[in-house]
């Protein structure tokens, strides 16, 4: 045995801080409470810190540039240039606005598209790219933070974002293909990595996540193009990473591009090992990603120590490195924050920090190191313990989902039949008016939440300030004359946290923060043992605003995919099992809804699709699984009760066939980014509910006006049914203020009126 000792790093760090101090740094930065030094100064810290606190961790290598002040797809664009032209003049005058115009809109510009970052919940800025698109390297921010890192005495890599991932998540506004372009952006890429060799860097990485996907072969080619040409120039060793899944088809691919090392995911593809080990040529280098990136519990040493055995008795230590599957940009930062939770439970947990730590042992214990491994022997005894620990298992839960019959995921009737009965039963005009749910969340809201956590303002007062918020939401619904109003969810802090507060089986961390989008944090549950409800959840707040009003209130909830996909879910089930225990809670929360006289419940699933599998072999069986979890919760319901459904994305596709599946009576869906797009799929596939494709994007700060509205309305006419349109915003209006929120509604409305008065006379 060899007593070298496996070199650590890690694919990327946490961006937001210990205590989310860029966020708070890029909104006071936006609300011009602070200048761009001040956003800058923060910035800088925060990556100092974070390379400190990974290089403390025992690293031997950080990643640089893997830090974003808000994405770093948006960075790789502006790095080469690849900036829509609506930006340039703003650009040019303040590169810093000019970057979040793009992030953003603002300044009476859009945004760019956002979409998710392959499986995860992290978001990022699509590239607008065209045919004929020019690039040039037009920045030096990985080299400068690799000074910055080098002049602190560390040993730093650079992460770049690799030239054929980075096409393949662009878009074209031509239509065309954005791979053609490969040959435009690969001199850019090779300055850059000229400049990084002269510079004295000694590895960079090169992310090419999208090795992981089903590949057609103009993009196998392009794999082959891009590399052989990266290859030629001077260049700092390269880092070929794959990960979020097994390269599977694309090992010999991966495996044979001219580099110096290859990453790959054998935390969710530990069976792809031996033939990685079988492919790899013998000059390279394997980063084993043997602990997960995208959950935070311990990892469990039997597991993982036979697998890096086994590749370091293949290749030696030397040209073993070890690093977590993907950048722990998907991970909390850190579990030594978390004083609150019982020990018990914190001793399973490894944030970013932990990971890192636990990754020292691995890579001492391989060495012969006897310290290193009696820590994992007692990390092994903890997590044994684990599986008796109290409410881990529930019988009653277990025995409850043993007995469940195929028939609790059907409807009393077809949708044609409960459609006429909800005509009946719930009058609306054509072209009926709502909102997703969530209102302004105000400076005042969200006081009165910190002192009642605090315990400054007692049950009594802070429910006070709840009934008072939600008579102003509905009363500001119906000045603007909307037809189905909701209580604008002021309890709540978050979707899924405010669910899995109430449920059994959750617990909550005070710091665990992940980022969702630019300075958007999500605060993931874990959920740790059975899921049960032990009391209902919303009746008491969606009553009361029913009583307010003599329009039909919508019920909210948030589903059961939704809950499982964005929280930390436990690692000891099948993932499918906890969703079916949700489920069932969530059932039992519609049913009582409907009978405090709760005609319309929206049950949200934003999260369906990014729980899609990334392969498509195996996308079916999710789909199954994830369509009768939903199912299961709205199943049983009277034919009058109309239930909604609302998702946050518009490739929709590749899912429309589970989307029907779903027999939801209403869904609505998020378009206005993309201006429609997804209506390409109802065009083709004859979808029979309502549909409300939204009007409005609410993740800009920019108000829509009536005219634009209309005309989005008008090309959703083009494809759907009159009958089936529903008008609303592409999403929850949390984020937003009134200010904006007020003029952007009423523009719905007044947009919603014109058209009405168009269709009325064609009956
Ligand atoms: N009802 C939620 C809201 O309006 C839905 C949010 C979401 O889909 N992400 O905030
Ligand atoms: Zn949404």
């Amino acid at each position: 045995m060899t007593s070298t000792i496996p070199h650590t790093t890690c694919l990327g760090f946490p961006r937001i801080g210990r205590r989310r101090e860029l966020k708070r740094a890029l909104e006071r930065y936006w609300r011009g409470e602070d200048d761009a030094d001040a956003l800058l100064a923060t910035a800088r810290e925060l990556r100092q810190r974070h390379w400190r606190l990974a290089s403390a961790a025992g690293l031997d290598s950080v990643p640089v540039n893997d830090f974003s002040l808000y994405d770093h797809v948006l960075d790789t664009a502006v790095l080469f240039d690849a900036v829509p032209e609506r930006y340039r003049e703003l650009q040019r005058r303040d590169p810093l606005a000019g970057y979040f115009a793009m992030a953003r809109g603002g300044d009476g510009l859009h945004a760019l598209e956002m979409t998710k970052w392959f499986d995860t919940n992290y978001h990022y800025l699509v590239p607008e790219l065209h045919a004929g698109q020019r690039f040039r390297l037009a920045g030096d921010k990985p080299l400068a933070e690799w000074r910055e890192a080098a002049a602190l005495g560390l040993d730093a890599r650079p992460v770049l974002l690799g030239p054929v991932s980075f096409l393949k998540l662009a878009k074209t506004t031509d239509g065309s293909d954005p791979l053609a372009l490969l040959d435009a952006l690969l001199p850019a890429y090779l300055e850059l990595l000229a400049r990084l060799a002269e510079a004295g860097v000694g590895w960079v990485q090169l992310d090419e996540p999208c090795l992981v996907l089903d590949l057609d072969d103009a993009t196998r080619h392009a794999y082959a193009l891009a590399y052989a040409a990266l290859a030629i120039g001077p260049s700092p060793r390269r880092l070929l990473a794959a990960y979020f899944g097994a390269l599977d088809d694309n090992l010999a691919l991966a495996a044979g591009l001219p580099v110096d090392g290859l990453h790959v995911d054998l935390a969710r593809a530990p069976e792809q090992l031996e033939a990685v080990l079988d492919a790899l040529p013998a000059d390279r280098v394997l980063s084993a990603g043997a602990i997960d990136g995208r959950n935070i519990w311990r990892s469990r040493p039997a597991r993982v120590l036979a697998l890096l055995q086994k590749a370091r008795d293949r290749l030696g230590a030397g040209r073993l490195w070890l690093a977590p599957s993907c950048s722990l940009l998907h991970v909390p930062l850190d579990a030594a924050q978390e004083t609150g939770l019982p020990a018990e439970l914190q001793g399973w947990l490894a944030f970013a920090v932990q990971k890192l730590e636990e990754q020292q042992l691995y890579a001492r214990a391989l060495a012969g190191d006897a310290a290193a491994s009696q820590a994992l022997d007692a990390q092994a005894a903890r997590l044994e313990a684990r599986a008796s620990a109290p409410g881990v298992r529930r019988d009653e839960v277990r025995a409850r989902l043993d007995a469940l019959s195929p028939q609790a995921a059907l409807r009393r009737s077809a949708y044609a039949h409960r459609r006429a009965v909800q005509a009946e039963a719930l009058p609306l005009p054509p072209l009926p008016t709502t909102t997703i749910g969530s209102f302004p969340q105000t400076e005042a809201l969200r006081r009165a939440r910190a002192d009642h956590r605090a315990g400054r303002l007692d049950d009594a007062a802070y429910e006070q300030v709840l009934a008072d918020e939600i008579r102003h939401v509905l009363r500001q619904q119906e000045a603007a004359g909307l037809d189905v109003l909701v209580h604008g969810e002021p309890e709540r802090n978050d979707m899924v946290e405010y669910f899995g507060e109430q449920l059994d089986g959750f617990a909550f961390t005070r710091h665990g923060w992940v980022q969702s989008y630019g300075s958007r944090c999500v605060k993931p549950p874990l959920i740790w043992g059975d899921v049960a409800r032990p009391a209902p959840m919303t009746v008491r707040w969606s009553r009361y605003a029913q009583s307010l009003t003599g329009k039909p209130v919508k019920g909210m909830l948030t589903g059961p995919v939704t809950v499982l996909q964005w929280s930390f879910v436990r690692d000891d089930l099948p993932r499918e099992t906890v969703c079916r225990q949700l489920a069932l809670a969530l059932r039992d929360e519609v049913h009582d809804l409907e009978a405090a006289g709760i005609r319309v419940i929206q049950i949200d699933e934003p999260a369906l699709r990014e729980g899609l599998p990334l392969r498509r072999a195996q996308q079916a069986r999710y789909l199954d699984w994830a369509v009768q979890c939903f199912r299961i919760s709205a199943g049983g319901v009277a034919d009058a009760t109309q239930i909604h459904t609302h998702m946050c994305y518009s490739e929709f596709n590749a899912i429309i066939d589970a989307v029907a599946a779903l027999d939801a009576d209403v869904i609505s869906i998020e378009s206005s980014r993309s201006r429609m797009e997804l209506l390409d799929a109802f065009e083709r596939y004859r979808y029979p509910g309502g549909i409300g494709p939204g009007v409005y994007d609410i993740h800009s700060p920019r108000v829509p006006d009536r005219g634009e509205i209309a005309a989005l309305l008008r090309k959703a006419l083009a494809v759907l049914d009159p009958g089936q349109l529903w008008v609303n915003p592409d999403c929850g209006l949390k984020t937003r203020g009134w200010a904006e929120v007020s003029p952007a509604l009423a523009a719905m409305v007044a947009a919603a009126r014109e058209l009405r008065a168009e269709l009325a006379p064609a009956g």
